[in-house]
């Protein structure tokens, strides 16, 4: 048996059973792909399901608003993959009559859609012959074929196409595919893979070097910016002072609270003496709450995130503050920590 045989018996043995396997719809099958770049499978199931349930075709996306879509998903991080989901599905809507493309050539066109989700959704949905290369495939193939270059290096990224390209199985690339992928997740995993019951470790460099936790190589280019936020939660009783961002930072458009960002995390009492903070809030400024949240993790971004909550005071409103009624705001789409934050606290 070659490569991709072995790998697909093992598949067939082991696979598990999860709802876009069972189909062969394109606009299901790019549901749970975006959703699944966010996210492991099980965090994602739930996103999936109320995404299908909310939207079972294309055409109902489509309609949707975006602050609807953003509301359902809340908590998967990287707003924009939303809201490209939104761009795409009314290009779907309008250029392609509400049916979901298939072919590679023209899903490669589409808002937020690239080689990888283009060749998912084009092999699993009308088994065109495109070879998927995602984190599981990288690390696959790296091991078992000793490729040391960086799987983000330019270089790097030509190297495995082409040889993930080589071990596709033209007769059933969408099998083929998802074997790679799911020996990839279950058993060739980032740690500890399991190489004792592995059927194809008689071949592979990893094993047979004991080169397993050493590959894939990845070039650490990302620089981790600190931030420090401190957020003034101000209620009026029936209404939150919130804050509308604006498009060039994190959490674009989105709402969050009144915020002072400083470059370190400051002791309560020089952050309510900052000129900024008495600007708005004044020089006597009446706290009834102080909460620290330690760390927020974003993939470039690490937010030290402070809530402070104010008593009844007279307040200056900044240009982008507004006050939002405590029903609307729980159903607005809101920066998970924002979210959790405001849950407990009119809970
Ligand atoms: Fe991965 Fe180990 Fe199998 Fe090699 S032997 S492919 S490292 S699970």
């Amino acid at each position: 048996m070659n490569f991709s045989d072995e790998l697909v018996q093992w598949y067939n043995e082991n696979k598990r059973d999860l709802p876009w396997r069972n189909t062969t719809d394109a606009y299901i099958i790019w549901l749970s792909e975006v959703i699944l770049q966010q996210t492991r499978v099980e965090q994602g199931l739930p996103y999936f399901y109320r995404f299908l349930e909310n939207y079972p075709d294309v055409t109902r996306f489509a309609n949707a608003s975006e602050d609807e879509i953003l509301k359902l998903w809340q908590g998967l991080g990287y707003y924009s993959r939303g809201r490209n989901m939104l761009k795409t599905a009314r290009i779907v809507q309008e250029h392609f009559n509400g049916k979901f493309p298939q072919a590679y050539d023209q899903l490669i066109k589409l808002k937020g859609i690239g080689e990888y989700t283009a060749a998912a959704i084009a092999s699993f949905s009308a088994n065109e012959a495109k070879a998927v290369v995602d984190g599981n495939v990288y690390r696959v193939i790296a091991r078992y074929f000793g490729i040391s270059e960086p799987i983000n290096s330019t270089a790097g990224k030509k190297i495995f196409q082409a040889t993930a390209n080589d071990l596709l199985n033209k007769k059933m690339p969408a099998v083929h595919n998802q074997a790679m992928m799911e020996f990839g997740a279950m058993l060739c995993k980032p740690k500890n893979p399991a190489c004792g019951t592995c059927p194809v470790k008689e071949g592979c460099y990893a094993f047979i070097n004991n080169a397993a936790a050493a590959l894939p190589v990845k070039l650490n280019k990302v620089k981790i910016r600190e931030r420090f936020f401190n957020y003034f939660l101000y209620t009026d009783g029936g209404s939150i002072l919130m804050n509308k961002r604006d498009e060039s930072d994190i959490w674009a458009n989105m709402y969050d609270l009144p915020l002072i960002e400083t470059s370190s995390l400051l002791p309560l009492d020089e952050l309510l003496a900052l000129p900024e903070t008495a600007a708005y809030f004044g020089n006597s400024l009446k706290i009834s709450g102080n909460v620290m949240v330690k760390k927020h993790l974003l993939t470039h971004q690490h937010l030290h995130v402070r809530f402070i909550t104010l008593s009844q005071q007279p307040i200056k409103i900044k240009e982008g503050w507004v006050f939002i009624k405590v029903e609307k705001a729980k159903k607005t789409a809101l920066p998970k920590v924002i979210f959790i934050f405001l849950d407990n606290f009119l809970n």
